[in-house]
């Protein structure tokens, strides 16, 4: 029984119609790829390289980090890894960085514009990734969605951050003499969605964070435990940044991947195939029943099942068409 279960779990998610949707882990270590890759990730969809800084009393050196990017490629063994440079700040604080008090650190100096302002942090990061890419990636590896390392930025809000952010990486990797290593950006924040067509041109795929994206597009601090029960990704609002997100990006040709909680339900993961997204990545624990729930599904059903709930007045009325003729 516990074989079959494997089996099932290393299943590709397929729809019934033949459409395949990529699925990964979120995944911070080495240590934790073998696990991920047990419950049937294909590859890790986003690693979050702030708890390399948040698990220890000081900031990891360029080599320090080196290793740990070296370690995670070696464990994936050629399967898609996608790094997301720091994104300190809002909920992830880092004491030894001693970053100044905001009053709303969620609006604050994090993610990409901490990098921007701290050289000393991006720039460290970035020639480990490149090196890493240099030494671990082979020639022939494929590219594109398929690549074994990208990139990613967090928290972008606009065009001129993506160009300044994508200007210095390609000097790092010019200077470590890396090959090519496609370059993403988070989609989450509304701006960011909206525009995501003219994001679009500028960088090499798309990973939404629902997390911040619900945060952001429903003014409700992520942390807040009273508001907690109205943070729902699946507020048609939130879907509607979704479904804007994937418009833009495919008018260029990109890949969008979704990376925050909403990834990891069953039904989201449906809507979200259904509104254009080509990659889940979710908590290991999660994938078993996302991918089940997939097989089970048919695409023409899933599109317009988001096309119903992007029209539904709240996210109640969303969750409702789970039961009311929605896939098993
Ligand atoms: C998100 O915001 O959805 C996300 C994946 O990033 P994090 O949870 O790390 O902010
Ligand atoms: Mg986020």
């Amino acid at each position: 029984k516990a074989e079959a279960e494997a089996r099932e779990r290393a299943q590709p998610a397929r729809t019934r119609d033949g459409h395949r949707i990529a699925v990964g882990a979120n995944v911070n270590n080495p240590e934790q790829v073998g696990f991920a890759l047990d419950q049937g990730a294909e590859g890790v969809g986003l690693m979050r390289t702030e708890f390399l800084f948040l698990e220890r009393g000081d900031t990891p050196s360029e080599d320090d980090q080196y290793e740990t990017y070296s370690g995670m490629l070696r464990a994936l063994g050629g399967r898609p890894l996608i790094v997301r440079t720091l994104d300190i700040g809002g909920d992830k604080q880092v004491a030894h960085l001693r970053l100044p008090h905001e009053e709303n650190p969620f609006l604050g100096v994090r993610g990409a514009r901490l990098l921007l302002r701290r050289p000393d942090l991006m720039e460290p990061q970035l020639r480990a990734l490149y090196r890493a890419a240099r030494d671990h990636v082979p020639a022939d590896a494929p590219t594109g969605k398929d690549a074994p390392l990208s990139i990613m930025m967090p928290m972008i809000t606009s065009v001129p951050e993506v160009l300044r952010l994508r200007a210095v990486a390609e000097r790092i990797r010019g200077e470590v003499g890396a090959p090519p290593v496609p370059l993403g950006i988070m989609i989450e924040v509304p701006a960011a969605a909206i525009q995501a067509d003219a994001m679009a041109r500028h960088c090499d795929f798309f990973s939404i964070g629902t997390n911040d994206l619900t945060q952001y597009a429903l003014a409700i601090d992520r942390q807040n435990t009273e508001l907690a029960p109205e943070a729902d990704s699946l507020h048609p609002a939130v879907l509607r940044l979704i479904h804007m997100t994937c418009e833009g990006a495919a008018r260029h040709g990109r890949f969008v991947g979704v990376c925050g909680g909403i990834a990891g339900d069953p039904f989201g993961a449906c809507l979200l195939a259904g509104l254009g997204v080509h990659e889940l990545s979710m908590t290991p624990r999660d994938l078993a029943g996302v991918k089940a729930r997939l097989r089970a599904a048919d695409m023409g059903a899933l599109r317009a099942l988001a096309r119903r709930a992007c029209e539904q007045e709240d996210a109640a009325a969303v969750r409702a068409l789970d039961d009311a003729g929605g896939p098993a």
